[in-house]
C-alpha cells in the first residue's frame, strides 16, 4: 500500500477550512496530495472577509480537533468570538503546523475538471463505485484539472488520479434577474454584490460608503453585517437603509451559546433524541415521536426567552417562522454587535419589502403594494446599492466539472432538492475517484469537515468499505426522505440545502462506523455524560 499511496495523484481544489482538513489527513495515510487556490492565502472565506466579521460561532466549537486555539484567544472570554483576522491566523497555523502549506499552489483557479478513461456509458453501468468500489478504481480513469495560474500564462493541464472538492459555498453570488429597464443598468449610482464588497481591500470598502446614501438588500447573516459595517462607518447622518423581504431568527451570539446555551443543549445527543433521523431504526423513531412535544415545547421556551430579549417585534423583525421550524432548518444567526442600539440611533432604517424590488435611476424601487402599505411603489434613494441576496452553492460545485452528465448529477434535485445526492454527504455514488469535503450546512462547521475529510482520507488508505451503487443510493434516498421531512417541518421554505444542523453527531456516528472508531466518545462520565454533554470538535481528536 505505501508504494500506492506515493504513487497515487491527490488533488485538493481550495484551501479553506475544508481543504487544509482534507490535505492534512491526506498527508497523514502517506499521500502527497497538491491543493489548488485560486487565492492568495488559505482559510477560504476568512482570509477577505468585512472587517467587522467575527465569528458567530465560540471558538470553543469552532476549531479542528487536535489543534486548539492559542492561548491568548482561548483564555480571553471577549474573545469567545475570535475576529476574522484570528480565524485566519488560526487556520494558517494550522496548516503550517502539519505540513499543509508546503502543498498549496496559490494563484491557481481550477477551471475545469474532466474525467478521462471509461465512458460515460460505462461509468454508468459500474454497480461497484469508481468500477471497483475502490477510491482508485482499477487505474484506467484519471481527472484531468485546467489550471490557471495566472491570467499572463497559458492554463496549464494536471492528471491525478483522486480529485477532492473543498470549494465552499460563497463563491458564487446569487442575483435576482430584473425585467429590461429595471435592472442595476439604470441605477445612477453603484451595484455590487455583498461578497465582493466583502473582499475589498478594507480601507477601499471603507472609501466606496464613505458619506453615501448605502442601502442595502437582503436580512440574511452577510445583509445584516453589512448594513452594521456601513452604519458604523456613516452614524446618522447618512444612514444605511436595509431592504429586507423576510426576517430570520438573528439574536445576539451571546443569548444563543452564554448563559442558559441553547448551541450547547442543541450539540448533544439528546437533543438529538428528540428528532427523527436519516437511517434509523423503529425504536430511535418512536423515541423522536414520543419526544417531539418536548422539542416543541423546549423551541418555544427558548423563542420566548429570544423576544423577550431581542426587540424583534418592535421593529417589525418578527420571522414568520417559530424558532422550532428555524431549528430544523438551521434558519439561525447572529446579529452584529449593538444591531438595534443602531437601529434606535436612527443610523440603520429598516424597511420591509413584501413582494419584488427593481432599480430606478435614483435608487431601489420597492414594487406596489410594498413598504408603506399604501399599495403604490416606494423609491428607496441612494448612491451605493449592496446586494446581499445570497450565494449559488451549487453552481460553484457543478461548474468545475467539463461533463454535462457530471455537472447535473452532482447537484440533481430529482426527487427534490433538500439534500445534495452525496453518500455520506462526500461521494456521488455515480462520479468516480472523487469527493466533496464542506457543502453540508451545520451549526459549527469545521469539525464536520474535518471529519469528512479524516473519512476520505481512510476511504483514499482502503480503510473504508464502501457497499455498491445501489445501496449507496438508497442511503442518499434516506438522507433526501429525511431532508424532505425537515424541509415540511421547517416551514417548507427555510430549510438550507444540506443542513445536517440537527442531526450533526448522528452523522459523525457513521462516519466513526465507516473508519472503524466508536462512535461514543465521551471518555468517562458514564451514560450522563454521553447523553447530556454536548458534542464538539476535541471529542474526535484520536481519529487520525
Ligand atoms: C462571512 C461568513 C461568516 C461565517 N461565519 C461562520 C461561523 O461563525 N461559524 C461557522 O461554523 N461557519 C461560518 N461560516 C461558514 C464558512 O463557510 C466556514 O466557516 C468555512 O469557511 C467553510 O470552509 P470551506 O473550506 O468549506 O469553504 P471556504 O472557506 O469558502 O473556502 C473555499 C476555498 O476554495 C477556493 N476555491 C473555490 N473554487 C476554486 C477553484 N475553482 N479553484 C481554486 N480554488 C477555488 C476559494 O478561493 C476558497 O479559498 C461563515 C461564512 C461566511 C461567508
Amino acid at each position: 500500500m505505501d508504494d500506492v499511496k506515493t504513487k497515487k495523484r491527490v488533488a485538493i481544489i481550495g484551501a479553506g477550512p475544508s481543504g487544509l482538513a482534507a490535505c492534512k489527513h491526506a498527508l497523514a495515510k502517506g499521500f502527497r496530495p497538491v491543493v489548488f487556490e485560486s487565492g492568495e492565502a488559505v482559510s477560504g472565506v476568512w482570509a477577505r472577509t468585512l472587517s467587522s466579521t467575527r465569528l458567530q460561532t465560540p471558538a470553543a466549537a469552532f476549531r479542528f480537533s487536535d489543534f486548539p486555539w492559542p492561548e491568548e484567544v482561548a483564555a480571553a472570554p471577549e474573545l469567545d468570538f475570535p475576529r476574522h483576522d484570528q480565524v485566519a491566523a488560526y487556520m494558517t497555523a494550522y496548516a503550517r503546523r502539519f505540513g499543509v502549506l508546503d502543498c498549496v499552489r496559490f494563484r491557481s483557479k481550477v477551471l475545469a475538471a474532466e474525467y478521462v478513461g471509461p465512458s460515460e456509458t460505462e461509468v454508468a453501468a459500474w454497480e461497484r463505485w469508481s468500477g471497483n468500489g475502490e477510491a482508485f478504481g482499477d487505474g484506467s480513469g484519471e481527472w484531468h484539472l485546467t489550471v490557471q495560474h495566472s491570467e499572463l500564462e497559458d492554463n496549464q493541464i494536471y492528471k491525478f488520479d483522486f480529485l477532492i472538492l473543498c470549494v465552499g459555498r460563497y463563491g458564487v453570488a446569487k442575483v435576482p434577474k430584473f425585467p429590461q429597464g429595471r435592472g442595476p443598468e439604470v441605477f445612477h449610482g453603484q451595484v455590487l454584490h455583498s461578497t465582493e464588497y466583502a473582499r475589498m481591500a478594507h480601507a477601499d470598502a471603507d472609501e466606496l460608503i464613505r458619506g453615501k446614501r448605502v442601502v442595502v438588500v437582503g436580512s440574511g447573516k452577510s445583509g445584516l453585517d453589512t448594513v452594521a459595517q456601513c452604519a458604523q462607518a456613516n452614524g446618522t447622518k447618512h444612514p444605511c437603509t436595509l431592504i429586507y423581504r423576510s426576517s430570520h431568527w438573528m439574536v445576539d451570539a451571546k443569548l444563543i451559546w452564554g448563559g442558559i446555551s441553547f448551541g450547547k443543549l442543541a450539540m448533544t445527543r439528546f437533543a438529538e433524541l428528540m428528532v427523527h433521523k436519516p437511517e434509523q431504526g423503529f425504536l430511535l423513531s418512536l423515541l423522536a415521536t414520543i419526544f417531539t412535544p418536548l422539542r416543541l415545547l423546549m423551541a418555544t421556551l427558548v423563542e420566548a426567552y429570544y423576544k423577550m430579549n431581542v426587540p424583534l417585534q418592535k421593529h417589525g423583525m418578527m420571522p414568520e417562522c417559530s424558532f422550532g421550524e428555524a431549528m430544523l432548518g438551521w434558519r439561525l444567526g447572529t446579529l452584529p454587535e449593538k444591531f438595534y442600539d443602531m437601529v434606535n440611533k436612527g443610523s440603520i432604517k429598516l424597511k420591509r419589502s413584501h413582494s419584488s424590488f427593481s432599480f430606478c435611476t435614483n435608487g431601489v424601487v420597492l414594487d406596489s403594494g410594498t413598504g408603506t402599505g399604501t399599495g403604490e411603489s416606494v423609491v428607496v434613494d441612494a448612491d451605493v446599492v449592496i446586494l446581499a441576496t445570497g450565494f449559488d452553492a451549487d453552481k460553484l460545485l457543478s461548474n468545475v466539472f467539463v461533463a454535462p452528465r457530471f455537472r447535473d448529477i452532482i447537484v440533481s434535485s430529482e426527487p427534490s432538492d433538500t439534500m445534495l445526492p452525496l453518500y455520506r454527504q462526500c461521494v456521488h455514488p455515480r462520479i468516480p475517484q472523487m469527493a466533496v469535503v464542506g457543502y453540508v450546512e451545520c451549526a459549527a462547521s469545521i469539525y464536520p469537515y474535518e471529519m469528512m475529510a479524516k473519512w476520505v482520507a481512510h476511504l483514499l488508505a482502503g480503510v473504508v468499505r464502501l457497499p455498491g451503487v445501489e445501496d449507496m443510493e438508497r442511503s442518499v434516498a434516506e438522507w433526501e426522505r429525511w431532508g424532505q421531512w425537515a424541509k415540511r417541518r421547517s416551514g417548507g421554505v427555510f430549510f438550507l440545502r444540506s443542513c445536517i444542523g440537527t442531526v450533526t453527531t448522528w452523522y459523525h456516528d457513521q462516519l466513526c462506523r465507516d473508519m472503524g472508531y466508536s462512535p461514543r466518545r465521551k471518555k468517562g462520565g458514564g451514560l450522563l455524560a454521553e447523553w447530556l454533554q454536548p458534542y464538539g470538535p476535541p471529542d474526535y481528536a484520536a481519529i487520525q
